[in-house]
């Protein structure tokens, strides 16, 4: 049979049911990175999709929390640096925030002032993408800072939760690796 990154990756993503909340299926990446062929496997997905001249970021932003695992793998492996996009209030320097909208309240998601140079192309990364709203508050930060989202990338696509579609409507190229219903 032919090697399928995909099935490869998928078959140790582990979903708990009704968690955190009842009716969500969530989708969990640890056992993925505890297993160290498959975390190779994973990262090294990204590292050659993006080392390609064209598709090479001058930055790689991660989104808070997985995101971070991850994009600072990639960023250390393309030689090129990291900045994280984190939750509201952890950040210490100035900065830009932009709040999106949740199924009950909302989220502020805040990026350093200097994280980013005008012109700069970043590449963001997150574990998942469910609704789009974290990526794309992400994006917006980037964009108040000059820089150009040139992709975003992320392992899981749901994309029955239409965000992945509403990412791309709005402009945004995508690159995932796993899709769950
Ligand atoms: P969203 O903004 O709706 O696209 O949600 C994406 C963010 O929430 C990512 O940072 C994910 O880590 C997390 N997330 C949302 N839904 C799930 C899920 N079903 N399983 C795991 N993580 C999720």
């Amino acid at each position: 049979a032919v090697f399928s990154v995909s099935d490869y990756l998928r078959d140790h993503i582990r979903t708990v049911p009704d968690w955190p909340a009842p009716g969500v299926q969530f989708r969990d990446i640890t056992p993925l990175l505890q297993n160290p062929r498959v975390f190779r496997v994973l990262i090294d997905a990204f590292v050659h999709r993006y080392m390609a001249p064209e598709l090479r970021p001058d930055v790689v932003a991660g989104l808070d929390a997985r995101g971070f695992i991850l994009g600072s793998v990639v960023a250390y492996e393309l030689n090129v640096g990291f900045v994280p996009i984190r939750k509201k209030g952890k950040l210490p320097f100035d900065t830009v925030a932009e709040t999106y909208e949740l199924e009950y309240g909302s989220a502020t998601v805040e990026l350093h002032t200097d994280a980013v140079q005008a012109g700069q192309r970043v590449l963001l990364i997150d574990d998942l993408i469910a609704t789009g709203g974290t990526m794309m508050a992400g994006k917006k930060l980037l964009e108040k800072l000059g820089a150009t989202v040139t992709e975003g990338a992320a392992i899981v696509d749901l994309p029955e939760l239409g965000g992945s579609a509403r990412l791309r409507e709005g402009g945004l190229k995508l690159f995932t690796l796993v899709e769950f219903d």
